[in-house]
């Protein structure tokens, strides 16, 4: 067993693939529009700008998987006249339309917040009436990180929120959950139908972008159990094989399920040191049809995103326990460009960690002093 892996992107998800995969010998090919990506120091890209690009990508890998969750639809229909490609097209389509995840989870019995399809002045009329305010108005496909967002507090807004928002002709408009806090679940499936799941990380985001990510969450015994079955109803019913994703809000009714990406996370990297088995390596594992690894914590962990500018190497390294990833990307507000991983014994040492890397760090973080783990 010698496989080549093909994987649709080329960011630093594709890279720390195709780093669990190697020990494996398992040789991965990208498949991006800009060959110095950060996957390209791990194997051959090949260039989505060329006309023979694709049919080059297919031939250069025997199965196939994904980093980039808009990875066309087009391609992967292509693709599967010769190839297989794990996870299944109806995983990417679903979380490519936020309408029909909201379905799925409806179908599935997942609890989600009311929600109502707009397409139309009218009809995003009728839904303030219907939903109340606020409600959350986002474009159906395309938006990641909060982008083609719209939060309606008022009915002066309706105009204006149609305005920003309607030329994408297909909208979703939620009812604002109050949450206490935001959790995601991910799991991994393999092609003999195994699941296994991680728990529950905690979340933070600032400016819309994902700070950091506590692992365990703190305080979710109670919340594990009903997420792990949230996420393997997914898993069984999408036939799914790799790692799934499953964002979650919770709330005095119980966990809500936001969205789903079908693929590894960033709030999953804490699994490479944390957890017995990455999700980078369980989802290569998957993909090759090899047995999955354990998800079993090896230290409680924190993971904090490198957001804008580098912090110096030798600052973060000389952190008790710090571990250090750098993603080869240039420098530019709002982009993650590397993480840190801390493992620190206590909440004790956790705080004393949070207040040296504040100083360390170039762009302030929303780490708070009194995070506990
Ligand atoms: P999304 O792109 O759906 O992940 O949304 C980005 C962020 O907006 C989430 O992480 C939440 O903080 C917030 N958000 C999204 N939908 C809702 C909602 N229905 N109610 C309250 N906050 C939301």
């Amino acid at each position: 067993m010698n496989k080549t892996i093909g994987i649709f992107g080329g960011g630093q998800l594709g890279r720390m693939m195709a780093q669990a995969a190697l020990p494996l010998n398992i040789q991965c090919t990208f498949y991006e529009a800009d060959t110095d990506c950060p996957s390209a120091a791990l194997g051959q890209v090949i260039s989505s700008q060329t006309e023979q690009g694709l049919q080059q990508f297919i031939q250069s890998a025997d199965v196939f998987s994904l980093e980039f969750e808009n990875t066309p639809l087009a391609d992967v229909d292509l693709l599967t006249q010769s190839k297989a490609i794990h996870p299944p097209r109806q995983a990417l389509a679903t979380a490519q339309n936020r309408l029909m995840e909201k379905a799925l989870f409806d179908q599935l019995q997942i609890p989600v917040a009311p929600y109502q399809a707009v397409d139309s002045l009218a009809s995003l009329q009728q839904a303030v009436k219907t939903l109340g305010l606020p409600l959350v108005l986002k474009t159906a496909t395309g938006g990641y990180d909060g982008k083609g967002q719209f939060v309606l507090r008022s009915e002066d807004q309706i105009e204006q929120a149609w305005a920003e928002l309607g030329p994408a002709k297909s909208l979703i408009a939620e009812s604002f959950v109050t949450f206490s806090r935001e959790v995601s679940i991910i799991a991994v499936r393999g092609q003999d139908g195994e699941v296994k799941t991680w728990p529950l990380a905690e979340n933070h985001h600032h400016h819309g972008i994902l700070s950091h990510s506590i692992v365990p969450a703190p305080n979710s015994a109670d919340l594990q159990p009903v997420a792990q079955d949230y996420i393997t109803r997914l898993l069984n019913h999408l036939n799914y094989v790799g790692v799934l994703t499953l964002e979650l809000f919770v709330t005095e009714q119980g966990l809500f399920a936001n969205e789903m990406a079908p693929r590894v996370h960033n709030s999953g990297h804490w699994s490479i040191e944390g957890a017995v088995c990455s999700q980078f390596e369980n989802h290569i594992r998957a993909v090759a049809g090899l047995p999955l690894g354990s998800t079993e914590v090896v230290r409680p962990t924190v993971m904090i995103n490198i957001i804008g500018q580098y912090p110096k190497s030798e600052q973060v390294l000389a952190l008790n326990g710090a571990h250090l990833h750098l993603y080869n990307k240039t420098e530019r507000a709002g982009r993650k460009i590397g993480h840190i991983t801390l493992m620190p014994n206590d909440s004790t040492q956790l705080t004393t960690l949070c207040r040296q890397l504040a100083k360390i760090l170039p762009v302030p973080l929303a780490l708070s002093e009194d995070m506990t783990i």
